[in-house]
Order: C-alpha cells, then sequence, then structure tokens
C-alpha cells in the first residue's frame, strides 16, 4: 500500500495511491494512517492533487556514517554504536517543494536515504519486535550545509535549515526492504547508487538503539544514512532520490 498526504483545493487528507503509469488515483481516507484504514469514498487522479510531505513528524531522528563507503569517503571509520542526531520538524518538505539554499553556507550537499515511519508510540523495543512499530517506508534527502558540519563542531544547524529534509513522495507500506536499491541523481545524472543491504547497522538495531534512549511517536521519522557518493547542490539543481519498491524523490534547488 502507498500512503499520500496531499491538498486539493486548500484541504489536507490522507489518502491510498491506486494504480499505475496514467492513471494512478488517490483514495481519500478518514483522518489518519495511523490505524485503521477508512475510505470516504472521495478520489482524485494524482495529477489533481499537490503532494506534500507524507507524514508531520514530531521529530526525525538521523543515522551517520551507516554505510562504510560513505565513512571512508568521510574520512572516518563506521562507528561502533549508531551515531544519532535529530533534524527538526520544520526542515521537513515534500516531494517537488524547493530545497532552500541558505546564504550563510556555501556547500550545501545532497544525501539520498531510505527513511523508516513509525506507526505507533513506542519505547524500548527490542529488535526482534521492532517490525511492529513501522508504518512503511518513504525516500529522505538528509540535506547538509557541509562547511557548517564542519565549522560548527555539532550538526544542528548543518542538518537544521528549513527544506533540509525533503520527505516522499508517499510511505509504502508492506514491503521488505531489506535489500533494495538506494541512488540520488543530481540534473539527472547518478551521484550515489547503494543497497540498503550494506547498512551497517541494520533498521531492527536502530529502533531499539533509538527507543532505549527516546520515546517515538506515530510519524516520527528515521533516516538510516547515505551511501558513498555526497556531493553539493547548486542552486538551479535538481536532485532525485530513488528508492526500489518506494518511488522518487524530486526536489529543485533554489536561492533562500
Ligand atoms: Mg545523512
Amino acid at each position: 500500500m502507498r500512503i499520500a498526504r496531499y491538498s486539493v483545493g486548500g484541504e489536507v487528507s490522507f489518502g491510498i495511491v491506486e494504480g499505475t503509469g496514467d492513471s494512478i488515483e488517490i483514495a481519500e481516507i478518514a483522518g489518519h494512517p495511523f490505524g485503521a484504514i477508512e475510505f470516504t469514498g472521495v478520489r482524485h487522479p494524482l495529477s489533481r492533487v499537490r503532494l506534500l510531505a507524507p507524514v508531520l513528524p514530531s521529530k526525525v531522528v538521523a543515522i551517520g556514517k551507516n554505510y562504510a563507503e560513505h565513512a571512508s569517503e568521510m574520512g572516518g571509520e563506521v562507528p561502533e554504536a549508531p551515531l544519532l542526531f535529530l533534524k527538526p520538524s520544520t526542515a521537513v518538505v515534500g516531494d517537488g517543494d524547493p530545497v532552500a539554499y541558505p546564504s550563510s553556507s556555501t556547500r550545501v550537499d545532497y544525501e539520498g536515504e531510505l527513511a523508516v515511519v513509525i506507526g505507533r508510540l513506542c519505547r524500548e523495543v527490542p529488535a526482534s519486535r521492532a517490525n511492529d512499530v513501522i508504518l512503511g517506508y518513504t525516500c529522505a534527502n538528509d540535506v547538509t550545509a557541509r562547511d557548517q558540519q564542519a565549522s560548527d563542531g555539532q550538526w544542528s544547524r548543518a542538518k537544521g535549515y528549513d527544506s533540509f529534509c525533503p520527505l516522499g513522495p508517499w510511505i509504502a507500506t508492506g514491503i521488505d526492504v531489506a535489500d533494495v536499491a538506494v541512488s540520488t541523481r543530481l540534473n539527472g545524472e547518478v551521484k550515489q547508487k547503494g543497497r540498503t543491504s550494506q547498512l551497517v547497522h541494520k533498521i531492527p538495531d536502530l529502533i531499539a538503539y533509538i527507543t532505549t534512549c527516546m520515546t517515538l511517536l506515530p510519524g516520527d521519522v528515521i533516516l538510516t544514512g547515505t551511501p558513498a557518493g555526497v556531493g553539493p547542490m547548486q542552486v538551479g539543481d535538481e536532485v532525485t532520490v530513488e528508492i526500489e519498491r518506494i518511488g522518487q524523490l524530486r526536489n529543485p534547488v533554489v536561492a533562500r
């Protein structure tokens, strides 16, 4: 199932994306997708709605250096325990929304990543039960002001600008993401190409590790880390994160 959040005529709803190609439609659901799904009977062609970020998380928990080749391109090793940082909820934007390049940075990078969307309030989740708390998966771009990541000594500003967390286009549920392709294209040129089987700390272990520290709420998002090949974006570029079995997340880069 694919769950989208969208607006049509100024009204924001969740819906289920059905069909393929030119005949994709969204079937509106009542309320939110965290619980039993109830259809309202209202349907829209996908082309008639504006997709929004598929979820509004209370927090985005991200993992640094979780692919060995990326850790090494950053000049480091994979951390023994998952390296956690937070991105503010206000950084989240959806498919098609612009990434706003701040004038305070001269080096803003893309980082294509698989994102996990949490389905229920949870804490102290054992890895063996992690699947029970996952609603589904979406594509993410962990946009980073690389110069400030180095100069600040910690990452809140570098990772936290408005629009630095594109998510979308929708949440795919019921899929196996143990070994799916993750790629990032800049203006159509492939820059990152990895597979989730290369994740050093796997999703169940990440959920166990995170929830020994903080409670996760429905809609919270975990960014699982980026493969090798990160690099800079410029104003005027378009960046696309594509994940097998989920879809494509496309965002233009504009001056803030
Ligand atoms: Mg990242």
